[in-house]
């Protein structure tokens, strides 16, 4: 399939309150957020007409900017409404959800505070991260050769774009070895999360997940954490060291884009995708679609 570049596509793009023709929303190369990865973004997903989690999504944008020392210049709602307006501009009832904010070209060293403060909202069709082939048969991970440095290192709760320089690289080098995706420790050795998803691990039908402590408490971990623990699941959260692995028999990772995923391998581990795992998946997909009816 031929890649479609992402800048050369019919549609519009929210930019600083106003849609602009979607191969019309650039910058220019002077912009202190591609220089010093001032900018700060989120990941959404509208269903079947609404975002899931839209407004914790557009306050943690907000908290995102607060943490690195700029205030987006909109308010919450005028963001959400934002979103919404950009899926109904482009068609899209189904969409995966991009909002983005940097800081613009007034200045080009390390301070920055006259910047001007951009914000940017594109939506695009975005059906699964994994294929459901892939999803079935639980995703192959190996270990990252980045660790998730400590809170005392960098803003680890910001969801920043600095913040994915190691993703990319250890997710580069996944993929470079036939590996879907690549598994984190933090600083201290415990297991993380992985380049762009939260992590979980069943054993005897208790779930047990990292303590966000370092890396994003992701909106998809929160919501499966209430999901398990409504169904009437153990969730522990808790510092998961990697030898520990070998005791855990399902395993599967969560987040905007990968919604649900089974994991059948971390390194030297396996994991068989089980019931738990592909229940939990499903009440995901039914809850973000609004099918999900309470017990
Ligand atoms: N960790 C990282 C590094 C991520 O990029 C994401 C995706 N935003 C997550 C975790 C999961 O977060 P969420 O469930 O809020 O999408």
């Amino acid at each position: 399939m031929a890649l479609v570049p992402f800048d050369d596509r019919d549609g519009w793009i929210w930019m600083d309150g106003e849609f602009v023709q979607w191969r019309d929303a650039k910058v220019h190369v002077l912009t202190h957020g591609l220089h010093y990865a001032s900018a700060v973004f989120e990941g959404e997903r509208m269903y079947g007409g609404e975002i899931f989690e839209l407004t914790a999504h557009t306050e943690r944008l907000f908290e995102s900017a607060r943490i690195l020392d700029f205030e987006i210049p909109f308010t919450v709602a005028q963001i959400d409404q934002a979103c919404k307006d950009t899926c109904a501009k482009n068609g899209l009832t189904d969409a995966y959800v991009r909002p983005i904010a940097w800081r613009g070209s007034e200045m080009i060293g390390v301070s920055a505070q006259n910047t001007k403060i951009h914000v940017a909202i594109a939506v695009w069709e975005w059906p699964s991260y994994f294929s459901p082939e892939e999803k079935a048969k639980g995703i192959r991970m190996c270990w990252a050769k980045y660790k998730r440095p400590s809170p005392e290192t960098e803003p680890v709760h910001a969801k920043a774009t600095g913040l994915y320089m190691i993703c990319t690289i250890s997710k580069h080098a996944a993929e470079k070895d036939g590996f879907t995706d690549a598994m984190m420790l933090d600083y201290r050795g415990y297991v993380a999360e992985s380049t762009g998803s939260n992590v979980f691990f069943i054993k005897d039908g208790a779930i047990h997940t990292p303590k966000p402590d370092c890396f994003l408490n992701g909106i998809t971990r929160q919501t499966v954490i209430k999901l398990a623990r409504e169904k009437g699941f153990e969730v522990i959260e808790r510092h998961i060291k990697p030898e520990e692995l070998s005791g855990f028999t399902e395993c599967f990772v969560v987040g905007t884009a990968a919604e649900v995923t089974p994991v059948s391998q971390i390194g030297e581990y396996s994991f068989t995708p089980g019931n738990l795992s592909l229940s939990l998946m499903d009440d995901y997909a039914k809850l973000v679609r609004r099918e999900l009816v309470a017990a």
